[in-house]
């Protein structure tokens, strides 16, 4: 039998423990050096009005993958939920994705008719067409041009501190514009919030006899040897740092208890323009929680600066990615250790993904 060290008690490594305890009936040591469990998927009620708030950002699960859903559900029961956010377009607030309700919300029924028609014959109904490409098409200019200096340039700007064009394709697919009248940010099939909660949800995962938790404690402070070490945090850290710093952007999250039952008509409102921040959420809508004051967070990119903030976005541009790889070369060298995670593979990963990866990782690395 292995002793098993996971580095990390966010989603990925607590899906790691419960795989290595239930399935090779193995010990797992879980360590975390914050004090609380479930990283960045982390939530609590605040005390005061009984709300629950997503401590590090607003969290949707959504996923199309049955295996993932089917394996969270029997850690949570669900809220079901769909995302409809709301962006402030010229002081008005309006649908988002940019779609086809959308047109209607900020231009004459004349003129958002047209495009609807114009649209529905280029790229057919229900197609999701990123801002870039939609900007290529002369006769649809105007309304990629509308779209690209309303709801996206600054946006992204702000989020990623960066002109739009250095901005990796990846990230730009990621602002459709949806032919659609379905108002839903996203359409997977599987859509929710944990009813009582992602940290109770990682709390039933990590609940096992053969999983051990340490909670406040660091790598660093580990002095005993394990057969197998997988490490889910900034694998830069890991080595020291001796290649340099991985960026990542970071965020500032100003939450602000609110007199007044509503603050916002929906739970997540985005500002392009004309702010610092790029949203506001508004935390009760999650779980559809009552009280006679409301609870928000405004949302502030910035740079991640080493013991100052936390790391959130990782930079995925050339440059990055070849540091990366020289860390992970690095780490192939040394037996038994193994990066996995948003920070171990400095990979943005939706948390069904990060779930995808575990198993995948389990399956190949330690079965
Ligand atoms: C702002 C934001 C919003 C998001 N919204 C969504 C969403 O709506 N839907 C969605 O599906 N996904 C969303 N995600 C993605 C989601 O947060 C991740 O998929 C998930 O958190 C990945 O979990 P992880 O375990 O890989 O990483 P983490 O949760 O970061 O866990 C890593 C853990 O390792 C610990 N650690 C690191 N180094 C050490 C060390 N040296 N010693 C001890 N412990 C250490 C950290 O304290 C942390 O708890 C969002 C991400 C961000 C940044």
């Amino acid at each position: 039998m292995k002793s098993n060290l996971i580095v990390g008690a966010g989603l990925s490594g607590a899906v790691l423990a419960s795989l290595i305890a239930d399935k090779l009936n193995e010990e797992v040591l879980v360590i975390d050096r914050k004090e609380h469990i479930a990283g960045n998927i982390y939530d609590y009620k605040d005390k005061e009005t009984n709300i629950t708030i997503h401590k590090y950002g607003p969290h949707i699960f959504h996923t199309n993958n049955k295996k993932v859903w089917d394996y969270l559900s029997k850690y949570t029961k669900w809220n079901f939920f769909f995302l409809k956010p709301n962006v402030i377009i010229e002081g008005n607030c309006v649908t988002l994705p940019f779609n086809l309700t959308t047109l209607y919300e900020v231009f004459s029924n004349k003129m958002a008719s047209d495009l609807e028609e114009k649209l529905i014959s280029t790229y057919g109904y229900g197609a999701k067409v990123p801002i870039l490409k939609l900007r290529e098409n002369p006769e649809l200019e105007f309304i990629a041009q509308y779209i690209y200096e309303n709801v996206f340039k600054n946006y992204t700007s702000k989020q990623w501190g960066l002109e739009p064009d250095k901005i990796d394709p990846s990230v730009t697919a990621r602002v459709p514009i949806y032919i659609s009248f379905d108002n839903r940010y996203f359409q997977d099939k599987y859509q929710g919030i944990p009813l009582f909660g992602y940290t109770k949800m990682v709390e039933n995962i990590l609940k096992h006899k053969n999983i051990k938790v340490k909670l406040n404690t660091d790598f660093k402070e580990i002095t005993q040897k394990f057969d197998r070490v997988i490490y889910c945090g900034a694998i830069d850290e890991y080595f020291d740092y001796k290649f340099g710093q991985l960026p990542y952007r970071s965020l500032n999250f100003d939450i602000q208890t609110i007199n007044q039952e509503y603050y916002q008509k929906t739970v997540v409102v985005n500002y392009p323009n004309n702010y610092d921040f790029t949203r506001i959420c508004e935390h009760k809508y999650f779980l559809n929680e009552k009280s006679s004051k409301t609870v928000i967070s405004v949302e502030y990119p910035q740079s991640f600066e080493l013991g100052k903030n936390e790391r959130y976005y990782p930079i995925a541009n050339d440059e990055n990615l070849a540091l990366y790889k020289k860390y992970k070369d690095e780490s192939q060298k040394i037996d038994g250790l193994y990066f996995l995670g948003r920070l171990g593979d400095y990979k943005y990963y939706n948390m069904d993904l990060a779930v995808e990866r575990v198993f995948e990782f389990f399956d190949k690395e330690l079965k």
